[in-house]
């Protein structure tokens, strides 16, 4: 029995990638698997070194169903090993590949296979079907029905369903329509397109209100455009590469339709996604590589572009002693660490204190946390002591994933703090100053 997907391992492409490693070992503290297990196989390192017996032949079907699967799908594929990494190795990429192969040979159990079908093929990928849940979820919450699934969860609900439960945030479903575009407030400076996301949409949608609206008040005719959809960060992540090329010509056809002066994401997950490795799905696509690239040259973080269009800056007062957890694909793959904190520190009134491992993942990476929910748990506890640790009164974050982790975590961890996006503080802010009052 051959390995299913080995010729993925085994491209030229693939193979000089994975050589580019020279078993330094100082990717290895940087690595939150790592931390938790203290075993080389859940390491950088170590996960490469499997990578290359698989590319080189070494492994069987059994090893590779078995130990390759087991630790290779521990990874959170949050890249922090490439920002330590001086060799610049492209561990995002090798992971990716892996997880393809991984995916075409491994057996999933009935509740996870429902889950994946569930959540990547119906609901990420169709918007009005994902607020329609969101609204039921709304219910859930609101009729004290979460509160008895809650206390009888331990005992019922599968481990994956729980871990589902778990992240669920309070849910004010009040949805814009998205059919006209925002007008600018005051001097029109551009005109922007924003990327809406599904998860971000449907359960956070406060956070896509604030971001329209501090880009309007700082000049910014806001777009929409029709067609586009989910990012495919999960669908990348999991091994899904078809669908998530799917969704990825949808959103390349949305976007490239008008010249926008930029593409504004909100989520660093989902901005990593459509600025990197939107690229290298279509590799091997002569029309959509560059098409690709064009797009992913338009992608920008709300930070990264507020950071130096703050035409209008925040006078507002927001007193609070706040925390800021780096969101990873923001920090490793985009490379946006200072603007977020710039922008917190420019609003009157915050203090910003500083974890002190801001580049620690919180366990949330895409599905991560609900389909390695104990591991993602030990993860999540420690981050939660350093944000403890900080004595700070605000959490905040710049992605869906980390916002939805952390609300979880400070009601486990019974800290009970808020958690806001930056671009939401900025908001508070603007607020503030229109209502010339003290505080948002
Ligand atoms: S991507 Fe993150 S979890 Fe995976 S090996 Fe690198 S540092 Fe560790
Ligand atoms: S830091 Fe880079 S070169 Fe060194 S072991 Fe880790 S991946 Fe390999």
């Amino acid at each position: 029995m051959t390995i299913k997907g080995i010729e993925i391992l085994q491209s030229p492409d693939y193979k000089a990638k994975l050589i580019q490693c020279i078993h330094c070992g100082l990717c290895l503290q940087a690595c939150p698997t790592y931390a938790v297990f203290g075993t080389e196989m859940d390491s950088p390192r170590g996960r490469i070194v499997l990578m290359r017996a698989a590319a080189e032949g070494r492994i069987g079907l059994e090893e590779f169903t078995n130990s390759f699967t087991k630790h290779l799908s521990l990874c959170l594929a949050c890249r922090a090993c490439e920002t330590a990494c001086p060799s610049g190795v492209k561990y995002g990429i090798l992971v990716d590949g892996a997880q393809a192969a991984i995916a075409m040979n491994r057996r999933v159990g009935a509740v996870e296979r429902f889950i994946r079908w569930l959540g990547m093929h119906q609901l990420m990928p169709n918007l009005g079907l994902l607020k329609l849940m969101a609204r039921v979820m709304w219910l859930y919450e609101i009729t004290g029905v979460q509160k008895i699934v809650r206390a009888l969860a331990p005992y019922v609900l599968p481990r994956p369903l729980r871990a589902m439960e778990e992240i669920l945030p309070p849910i004010e479903p009040k949805y814009r329509d998205y059919r006209a575009p925002a007008p600018a407030i005051g001097e029109k400076r551009g005109e922007v397109a924003f990327f809406i996301g599904c998860i971000q949409e449907a359960f956070l949608a406060q956070v896509n209100e604030a971001t329209i609206r501090v880009l309007q008040r700082n000049g910014y005719e806001v777009h929409f455009p029709a067609g586009q959809t989910c990012c495919g960060a999960a669908h990348i992540h999991q091994g899904e590469h078809a669908l998530a090329r799917e969704l990825a010509r949808r959103n390349i056809d949305a976007f490239l339709a008008r010249d926008y002066d930029a593409i504004i994401s909100n989520a660093g997950g989902c901005g990593a996604t459509l600025k990197d490795e939107i690229v290298h799905l279509f590799h091997d696509d002569p029309v959509y590589y560059e098409k690709a690239k064009r797009f992913a040259a338009k992608v920008k973080d709300i930070s990264e572009f507020l950071a130096t269009r703050l035409h209008v800056p925040p006078q507002g007062r927001v007193n609070a002693r706040v925390t800021y957890a780096d969101s990873c694909h923001l920090r490793h793959v985009q490379k946006v660490v200072k603007q977020p904190r710039d922008l917190l520190k420019s609003i009157p009134g915050i203090q910003l204190i500083e974890l002190k491992l801001p580049d620690r993942c919180c366990g949330s990476a895409g599905v991560y946390n609900i389909v390695q929910a104990e591991t993602a748990d030990a993860i999540l506890d420690a981050k939660m002591q350093d944000i403890a640790s900080t004595g700070a009164e605000w959490i905040i974050v710049s992605n869906t994933g980390c916002h939805m982790q952390l609300i979880a975590g400070s009601r486990k961890a019974k800290l009970n703090l808020p958690v806001y996006h930056v671009v939401q503080v900025l908001d508070m802010s603007y607020r503030a100053m229109e209502r010339g009052s003290e505080r948002a």
